[in-house]
């Protein structure tokens, strides 16, 4: 358990610091003030902070407020202050800013190793119930019928390749497929049959994926999208073509399809390289490409920058 001290008196940290190892705890990180501990606290994983209240510039109480307040709820650091006031009052305001327990200096070293220690054990439970709480919201992120990631992890997921796309200056590709006449299919084979072969689909789109970071999902009903980071536009075509022609060798029987006589599918692309400045009009572009590709024949590609082409050569 990593331990930060924050004092100025650099008596008292190294007699924490003391203390603390004695007792079996790693060496802890050592800061004079505020400044010192954001710094140590963007640079490590701290697991508990002992904290002097009285600190030159930024006290300990704002200190507290502003880690709090840039952790939101995402990391929760254990806070004790170390002080020299004995007062109710004072007590009340610091935990108030946040703070989750108090000592009065002079340091009795049994009172404080036994307040780390307790609070050590909350922090292990509160680690435990966050990566429980992860692994149940993965679960809802999940689609029952295809084990793909379903429309709400597409949305959290598209947002985050969008957000970290424009922080690293990367092209960022959306796929849109919606299998060709997949109501008539349904109409002939039956539903369960239908359900089968969506699983089947989604198998097949998911082994055209090149690697980890390449997201499919079940936007819904027989829709489905792949999410491509740091990929340029003709690299998503390719994929796009790979996944037709895979389609096309899995002869996937529909005899009544107006397309021809197997399972095939229409493919929207859009690049961020286009005008698409939100991941929503990423998003519309896709499907405003796949009603292109639908309206041109379907079980073909089209991608958002060739209608852009068209709209702009018929402008002139
Ligand atoms: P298009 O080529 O224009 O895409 O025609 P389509 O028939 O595929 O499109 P439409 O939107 O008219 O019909 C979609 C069909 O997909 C209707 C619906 O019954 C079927 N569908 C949606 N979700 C499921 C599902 O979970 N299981 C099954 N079996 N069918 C589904
Ligand atoms: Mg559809
Ligand atoms: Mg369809």
């Amino acid at each position: 358990m990593q331990i930060l001290v924050v004092d100025d008196s650099a008596l008292v940290r190294d007699l924490v610091a003391s203390i603390v190892t004695a007792a079996g705890y790693p060496r802890p990180l050592l800061a004079r003030d505020a400044r010192e501990a954001k710094a140590h606290i963007k640079r490590s994983v701290v697991d508990l902070i002992l904290m002097d209240i009285l600190l030159p510039g930024v006290d300990g109480l704002q200190l507290t407020r502003q880690i709090r307040r840039h952790l939101k709820d995402e990391q929760w650091i254990p806070i004790i202050f170390l002080t020299i006031k004995d007062d109710a009052e004072y007590l009340a305001a610091a935990i108030d800013a946040g703070g989750d327990d108090y000592l009065v200096k002079p340091v009795n070293q049994v009172v404080l190793l036994a307040k780390v220690h307790a609070m050590s054990r909350i922090s292990q439970m509160k680690a435990a119930l966050d990566e429980t709480n992860l692994q149940l919201s993965r679960l809802t992120q999940i689609d029952a019928l295809t084990n793909v990631v379903n429309r709400r992890g597409f949305d959290e997921s598209l947002e985050h390749s969008w957000r970290l796309h424009r922080r690293n200056d990367q092209e960022l590709c959306l796929l849109f497929l919606d299998i060709d006449d997949f109501k008539t299919y349904n109409d002939s084979y039956g539903h369960p049959q239908g359900d089968r072969c969506l699983r089947q689909v989604s198998e097949l789109f998911k082994s055209c994926l090149r690697n980890d970071s390449d997201l499919l999902a079940r936007y819904g009903g027989e829709e489905f999208v792949i999410v491509l980071p740091n990929t340029t536009l003709r690299a998503a075509e390719k994929l796009a073509q790979s996944i037709l022609l895979r389609l096309s060798q899995e002869q996937i029987e529909h005899k009544r399809s107006h397309v021809v006589p197997y399972i095939t599918a229409s493919i929207g692309i859009s690049t961020t390289r286009d005008r698409a400045t939100t991941a929503q009009q990423l998003l519309s572009q896709a499907d405003r490409s796949l009603y292109k590709a639908k309206s041109a024949g379907r079980n073909q590609l089209c991608c958002y920058e060739d209608i852009e082409q068209v709209m702009s050569d018929s402008e002139l």
